[in-house]
């Protein structure tokens, strides 16, 4: 079965040969087994399933989060001549008609749609009539209520499927690894003895980098300047910074650009497409940029401001570097970054329960910005990676020995007074 998957890849995709874990992952879904895989970003989650979804008869239905989500995975596919549609709120009426038409005849191998489709009570017949064979999930982190994307209408997916005259295959995917959001996946979907592979989190390419941000837009105008035809992504924590930090690197005379939820689709979908396609190398933007866009050559992502947690934090750094070359993660954070993300966290109406353990997600990462040890092994360990080696000599706490003095010192200063 492998051979076929292996003949797929190289005839429609055009590579010699399977990564690191996306065999096995095939290997068990080819095999009929509920499969839960979780691989780190940019280590080719898409065609763990785009692969099976074209030997499987049928289409395979996949459930992904982002609208833009869709359109990038639908877009590649059929540039590699793969019969793939989405539906989504995006479309027009006489759009979505005619695609329902095309999937009810059996036009497309691959139906990608959000959770909040199968609310529809027409669209769930319409599954039922199509009996899908294998049905994935990805990003299923955000079935979790402790993964970092939470959304309430993808607990319903567990009931949908159950629901259904005949249960499908189940593929579930993500970069996030945490015991308890596994757990939470397996539970929520209800995944029958699934496989269960957690490929190795190590991004070798990618140096981590801490500061703890003097100034930061000068820090940030010095290395934009210095890698100044190089795409990077620049993350800060609300959309005033990103506006704000915009405008002073173009009046500083680069050329960035920008993303947050508050902008319009079109704009938005107009600065994605020039960063995709290089008209523009830098992205300043909020969370709100990036899950699952495909761009490889990414040789850098800065962190303007720390993040609400480690699995938000190496999500986003993980944009750097997915075609294998070095890549740079910078991390900057001032002490004002805890108190805001420590103030989104108690302002959101959350369970009490649900409320400590985010707490304690951002004590996790204000701990990762504090540490005097490798970064690389403090962030493997974090995801449950044992055995890890003590340095990584790719990282500044690794590389830079004055760092450690520092905060030595610093640490005298704080117990002498
Ligand atoms: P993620 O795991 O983050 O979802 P993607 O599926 O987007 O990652 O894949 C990341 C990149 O790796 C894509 O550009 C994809 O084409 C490439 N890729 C995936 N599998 C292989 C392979 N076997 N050989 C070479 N490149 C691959
Ligand atoms: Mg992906």
């Amino acid at each position: 079965m492998i051979k076929k998957a292996l003949e797929v890849l190289q005839r429609y995709f055009g590579f010699t040969q399977f990564r690191d874990g996306q065999q096995k992952v095939i290997g068990s879904l080819l095999q009929g087994l509920d499969t839960l895989a979780i691989m780190p970003t940019g280590a080719g989650k898409s065609l763990a399933y785009q692969i099976p979804a074209l030997l499987f008869k049928g289409t395979t239905l996949v459930i992904s989060p982002l609208i833009s989500l869709m359109k990038d995975q639908v877009d590649a596919l059929l540039q590699y001549g793969v019969p793939a549609t989405f539906i989504n709120s995006s479309l027009s009426l006489n759009e979505v008609r005619s695609r329902i038409d095309g999937v009810t005849r059996g036009k497309y191998k691959l139906l990608y749609i959000a959770p909040e489709r199968l609310e529809s009570e027409s669209f769930r017949g319409l599954l039922e009539s199509l009996q899908v064979s294998f049905l994935v999930i990805d990003e299923a982190h955000c079935v979790s209520q402790w993964g970092h994307d939470f959304r309430p209408s993808y607990l319903h997916l567990g009931p949908f499927l159950k629901s259904l005259p005949q249960k499908p295959i189940i593929g579930a995917f993500t970069a996030t690894a945490t015991e308890e959001v596994q757990a939470d996946i397996v539970r929520l979907l209800e995944l029958d003895k699934p496989s269960i592979f957690v490929t190795g989190f190590d991004r070798p390419n990618l140096m981590f980098s801490t500061f703890r941000g003097e100034n930061k837009k000068e820090f940030v105008l010095g290395y934009t300047k210095a890698h100044v035809n190089q795409p990077g992504i620049i993350y800060a924590a609300t959309r005033k910074e990103v506006d704000n930090l915009q405008s002073f690197l173009t009046r500083s005379g680069l050329k960035v650009g920008k993303y947050h939820a508050g902008m319009s689709d079109p704009d938005r979908q107009k600065t994605q497409e020039d960063f995709l396609f290089d008209e523009i190398t830098v992205m300043v933007a909020t969370n709100a940029f990036g899950m699952g866009i495909d761009k490889s050559n990414v040789r850098y992502v800065i962190h303007y401001n720390m993040p609400k947690n480690m699995e938000a934090y190496y999500q986003e750094a993980g944009r750097a570097g997915r075609d294998g070359e070095p890549g740079e993660c910078l991390l900057l954070f001032s002490p004002q970054d805890v108190v805001l993300q420590r103030f989104l966290i108690e302002q959101t109406v959350l369970q009490p329960e649900r409320k400590m353990n985010e707490l304690k997600k951002l004590q996790g990462m204000v701990d990762y910005c504090h540490s005097p040890r490798c970064l690389r092994k403090t962030i493997l360990e974090y995801f449950g990676e044992e055995n890890v080696q003590a340095k990584c000599n790719n990282c500044s706490n690794c590389n830079d020995e004055r760092e450690i003095v520092d905060i030595t010192l610093e640490a005298q200063k704080i117990f002498s007074c």
